[in-house]
C-alpha cells in the first residue's frame, strides 16, 4: 500500500497519464524521460514526500516509471506487459538516471510492487472504442478486461463497458469458462442501459450453442453439457442481479474504491 487516500488519488492520475502515453507509444526511454519530467506534477503529495538527499524527485520518478511500464499493458505487445531487461549490477540503471543499477533501482526492486492494480484499465482509458473489437484476438487477461468493464459499470459507463465485452460473445463457440466474469459484467451492463432484448437474445445465444455443438460432436457432449451447465448458472446469477438491481438515479456518483482490482 503506497499512502494513504489523496496518495491513491494521486497514483490513479499518475497510472492514467502514464497510459495516455504509452497507448501512442511504448518506447521505454521517452516515457520514463516523460515521467521524469510530469510525473511531479500529477503527484505533487507524492513529489513533496521524497527525501531530497536521494537526488532530485525526477530521478525517483523514473525509478516509478520502470515499475509502471513493467505493469501497464502495451497495445503494440497485444495488450500484454513488457518488462525493461535488468542490468548488471556495475552498469547504468534501466531508469535512465545515470546511476550504477546497484546504486538505483536495484535497492527498489520488489518495493514498488504494482500487482495488485488493473493497468488495463488505464489503458482501454485511452483506446478508441472502435478497437475494443480486436481484443478478443490479442493476448490481453480477460479477468483484466472484466475488471474494467466492472470499473466503468460502477462509475456509470455502461455503454463503454458494453462495447468493450461485445466482441467477446461475437464467434459460434459455447460459452468458455474463462469468459464467464465477462458474460456475467454485460448481463449486468444490459439491465443498467435497460437493453433487455439484447440481453435475452445473447442468452438464448449462448444457451442454443453449448446444445447445438453437443449435437453436432457426440463425442465433445459431456464437454458441452458442461458449457451449456455453465451458461444456465450465468443465466440463473443474471435473473438473480436483475431481482437485486433497483433503478439508478442519473446523478449515481462514481462508486469510492472502485478504481482498482
Ligand atoms: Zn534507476
Amino acid at each position: 500500500m503506497i499512502g494513504g487516500k489523496s496518495g491513491d488519488d494521486e497514483l490513479f492520475e499518475l497510472f492514467a497519464m502514464s497510459a495516455k502515453v504509452l497507448a501512442r507509444s511504448g518506447d521505454p526511454a521517452a516515457f520514463l524521460d516523460w515521467i521524469a519530467r510530469h510525473g511531479p506534477d500529477f503527484a505533487p503529495e507524492m513529489a513533496r514526500g521524497i527525501d531530497p538527499r536521494t537526488g532530485p524527485p525526477g530521478l525517483a520518478f523514473r525509478a516509478m516509471g520502470v515499475a509502471i511500464y513493467g505493469a501497464m499493458p502495451l497495445p503494440e505487445a497485444g495488450f500484454q506487459s513488457r518488462r525493461l531487461p535488468e542490468p548488471g549490477r556495475n552498469e547504468s540503471c534501466l531508469c535512465g538516471s545515470g546511476r550504477k543499477y546497484k546504486h538505483c533501482c536495484l535497492r527498489l526492486r520488489g518495493i514498488l510492487d504494482l500487482t495488485g492494480y488493473n493497468m488495463l484499465r488505464h489503458i482501454l482509458d485511452s483506446t478508441p472504442k472502435k478497437r475494443f473489437a480486436g481484443l478478443p484476438g490479442s493476448r490481453v487477461d480477460p479477468l483484466a478486461v472484466a475488471d474494467t468493464a466492472r470499473q466503468w459499470h460502477e462509475e456509470g459507463d455502461d455503454g463503454r463497458a458494453a462495447a468493450l465485452l461485445e466482441p467477446w460473445f461475437a464467434g459460434d463457440g459455447p460459452l468458455e469458462a474463462r469468459l464467464e466474469p465477462l458474460f456475467d459484467q454485460l448481463m449486468d451492463c444490459y439491465l443498467a442501459l435497460g437493453r433487455e432484448s439484447k440481453r435475452t437474445r445473447l442468452i438464448s445465444r449462448v444457451l442454443a450453442r453449448g446444445d447445438s455443438d453437443a449435437r453436432a460432436h457426440p463425442a465433445g457432449v459431456a464437454r458441452q453439457d458442461r458449457a451449456g451447465a455453465r451458461a444456465r448458472a450465468v443465466l440463473d446469477r443474471a435473473a438473480g442481479a436483475q431481482s437485486r438491481s433497483s433503478p439508478r438515479g442519473p446523478d449515481r456518483l462514481p462508486a469510492q474504491g472502485s478504481r482498482r482490482s
